[in-house]
């Protein structure tokens, strides 16, 4: 074996050693970024098959921690090292820099990359796809939200538990003692009531002494009997990750469901809360690349955010016609220089913008996919629902369709 020091190695994650990401339909992946995407060869386990132990002592994963500890690139993992070679932050190095503690795993390997040790650190887990928005980056097969708008046959309400060979509750039970970070998403996590279950279970062992990391809607902190706040107050820290793209009447278009009033009311609740970190997660789109920059300097101005708080920019792939690659040449050029014009015009304290909008323009402009035909086809099919709103009140929409 060529390289075994993580510390010594390019490409190295330690994710693959003590992580697990779970989807509703039971599918296994080594991280939510290690999933499906066209021309990228998945790695996956399936709960409805095998037992997360049985995945996590499979060939495919063993392979998949040799070839982390000889430095070789696994397929699996093309998304981080398209990220790696554009010199940007991956999700690999993020997590090898919040989990260097626990690079000793290694130590425990054997050369083919199975290893005895079964302790998870860190659970990401989609119970369902139960939510109450209807986001148009999102669609029916991850938020039943979406089925109000759909003629035909309804999306499916995924849920977890209905898709494993053996309750998911007791596979990870075992593990909460030694995790450090429980990551939740959805669908919309705060909905669930499995979410509620680990908090209480958590809280009931004294397990406290961990992150809880979220991304979420916020468009509740109240569901059932519980104030997820004062749950949260219990733990020693809770990352919130709003998942949020715009403010105002844009945030209620862009993601159905909104009520922005009562967004911001719940942001600037959890200010103040000593172990609470609140950051924007925000998807990228042609719904929104043209607002960016005037909805940070909104959350700012309001004291929602802080040169402390984490921005982040997630691109939106689906549908393939609302990614910001999808926009016209001469058009990309303008929402560069706006980006940019914004940057040099910026007196804030943020950071974030300073990095990622270079991303987002550097993204945008890798590969040009303009389809006038395809963008007016989804507008007229799949977003009738809200095509009138849309092509009124989004200009750069109106843009788009004007252009040829
Ligand atoms: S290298 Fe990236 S994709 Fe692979 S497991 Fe690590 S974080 Fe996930």
């Amino acid at each position: 074996m060529a390289i075994k020091n993580p510390s010594d190695n390019e490409n190295f994650c330690i994710l693959p050693w003590m992580h697990l990401y779970a989807e509703p339909d039971g599918n296994v992946f080594p991280c939510c970024t290690a999933v499906p995407y066209p021309g990228i060869p998945e790695l996956k386990g399936s709960l409805k098959d095998n037992t997360l132990a049985e995945i996590y002592h499979s060939d495919e994963w063993n392979k998949l921690r040799k070839d982390m500890m000889e430095g070789k690139r696994n397929d699996a993992c093309t998304r981080c090292w398209q990220f790696d070679d554009a010199g940007g932050s991956s999700y690999r190095k993020h997590n090898n820099n919040l989990f260097k503690k626990h690079f000793n795993l290694v130590d425990l390997t054997a050369e083919d990359g199975s290893i005895e040790e079964f302790h998870f650190k860190a659970i990401n887990i989609r119970f369902s796809t139960e939510c109450n928005f209807a986001c148009l980056t999102c669609g029916p097969s991850w938020s039943t939200g979406w089925n109000k708008y759909i003629i035909g046959p309804k999306g499916p309400n995924l849920k977890l538990e209905d898709n494993t060979k053996e309750s998911v509750w007791d596979q990870i039970k075992e593990h909460l003692p030694t995790v450090d970070e429980i990551y939740f998403t959805g669908g919309e996590p705060l909905m669930m009531p499995e979410h509620y279950k680990i908090l209480d279970y958590l809280i009931q062992q004294g397990l406290t002494d961990m992150t809880l990391r979220y991304n979420t809607n916020m468009s509740n902190l109240n569901f059932y009997k519980y104030n997820v706040v004062d749950k949260w107050r219990m733990f020693k820290k809770v990352e919130v990750g709003a998942s949020i793209d715009a403010y105002g009447e844009r945030a209620e278009l862009v993601r159905l469901g909104t009520k922005w009033d009562q967004v911001e009311a719940n942001l600037l609740s959890l200010k103040g809360i000593d172990n609470i970190n609140l950051g924007i997660d925000s998807v990228i789109s042609i719904l929104n690349v043209d607002h960016i920059p005037k909805f940070h300097l909104y959350l700012e101005h309001k004291g929602i955010v802080d040169e402390t708080s984490i921005m982040s920019y997630n691109i939106a792939f689906s549908p393939p016609e609302f990614n910001i690659q999808a926009i016209p040449v001469d058009m990309k050029e303008e929402i560069k220089q706006f980006l940019e014009i914004h940057l040099e015009n910026y007196s804030g304290r943020m950071t974030h913008p300073r990095w990622g909008f270079p991303q987002i323009i550097s993204f945008m402009k890798e590969k040009d996919t303009w389809d006038r035909s395809k963008l007016v086809h989804n507008l007229h099919s799949r977003f009738r629902h809200v095509y009138k709103e849309m092509t009124e009140n989004i200009p750069i929409i109106k843009q788009l369709l004007r252009h040829e």
